[in-house]
Order: structure tokens, then sequence, then C-alpha cells
């Protein structure tokens, strides 16, 4: 599924992030930019030791906030590690941190001339966010961006497996409708 908003393209598609085109893909990082399973770990066994070798430099994250390095032997030239929250219940400032966490990637790639950057599902794999919720914040905080940023050309969401693809693709048709677009 695909929305134009002002001169930009927020897409969805099914995939993997690893194998994407865009000049930088996100990662849902940890805070102490170590790696680990789901999303971080392909991301690292696609792209080589050279990503995790500017990771050890940087030292950390905090929440809500993302740093960019390499995208070592990926296809995209910048991977920007985002650290979303941890869900515990939802009254915990976590909509707040990953709608930050976002916003951390899209600014960087703005200052970095970066025009196109692919994101996974922040949060919601181990992190255990509800992917309803996660969704509406994820999409809302990219399409408010873009009426602002027409600077990023293309946003694609790259969802792993059918249940997270339907779970965003309703999420935007909601969206869609309430600002008639
Ligand atoms: P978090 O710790 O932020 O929850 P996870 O990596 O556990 O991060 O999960 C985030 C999302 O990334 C989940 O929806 C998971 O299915 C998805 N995911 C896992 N591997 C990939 C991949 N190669 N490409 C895109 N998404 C992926």
């Amino acid at each position: 599924m695909k929305v134009i908003i002002g001169s930009s393209v927020l897409e969805l598609v099914q995939g993997d992030i690893t194998t994407q085109e865009t000049e930088a893909i996100a990662n849902a990082a940890n805070s102490g930019l170590r790696g680990g399973g789901g999303v971080d770990g392909a991301i690292h066994r696609a792209g080589g030791p050279a990503i995790m070798a500017e990771c050890r430099k940087i030292g950390g994250c905090p929440t809500g906030h993302a740093v960019l390095t390499t995208g070592g032997n990926l296809k995209a030239k910048y991977v920007i590690h985002a650290v979303g929250p941890i869900y515990r219940g939802g009254n915990r400032g976590e909509a707040e941190l990953l709608k930050s966490a976002y916003l951390s990637c899209l600014k960087i790639a703005s200052e970095k001339g970066i025009k196109s950057i692919a994101f996974p599902s922040i949060s919601t794999g181990v992190y255990g966010y509800p992917i309803d919720e996660a969704s509406r914040i994820a999409l809302t905080t990219v399409w408010d961006y873009l009426l602002e940023h027409p600077e990023i050309e293309l946003v694609r969401f790259v969802l792993f497996g059918d249940t997270n693809y339907v779970a965003y693709e309703k999420t935007l048709k909601q969206i869609a409708r309430e600002r008639g677009a």
C-alpha cells in the first residue's frame, strides 16, 4: 500500500528490511547498541562487523533516541539505530518514547540529506508494544513529518510477515480516512 503525502511517498511492504535499497534503514536497537535478536540481529548479520564497530565507539543510545552508523555490507548506505521503549502497560511514557524514536530517525535523515528510509516496526517484537497502537504512532508520526519535510522523498515500512503487514495496512487505511486522503 502506498500513500502520497505532499510530494513524498509513504509505503508499506511485507519483507525483510536487510535487503532494502533505500539510502538508510532503521534498526530496532537496544540502548546498549549491543545487537541481539530480531531485526537487530538480522541487520548486524547481513551488514557485517563494521556496523558493530561503530556502535561500540558510540557506546549507547537512550530510549527514544537514535544514532547513525554505516550500512556496512548492506545495500543501504546507513543504518539509523533507534531505541524504542519496552512496553510496560502503556502508562510509562511509552507512546511519547516510541514517537520520539521515529522522529529522531527522521531528523537524522533530514540532517544527513538522506532521501529514502525504511523502518521496521519498532518495539512490537520482543519489546511487546501492541501493534495496533504502535502502528498508529509510527504512521501518524511519519505522516506529520513528511507534510513538513518534503526533503524526505520516501518512507517505507518493511513489515515482517503477513500479520504485521495486515495490521499496518488496517491502521494506515484508518488514518487516511480520518485525514480525508
Ligand atoms: P523490538 O525489540 O523493538 O520489539 P524486534 O526485533 O523484536 O524489536 O521486533 C521488531 C519488529 O521487527 C517485529 O515486528 C519483528 O517481526 C520484525 N522483524 C524481525 N526481523 C525482521 C527483518 N529482517 N526485517 C524486518 N522486520 C523484522
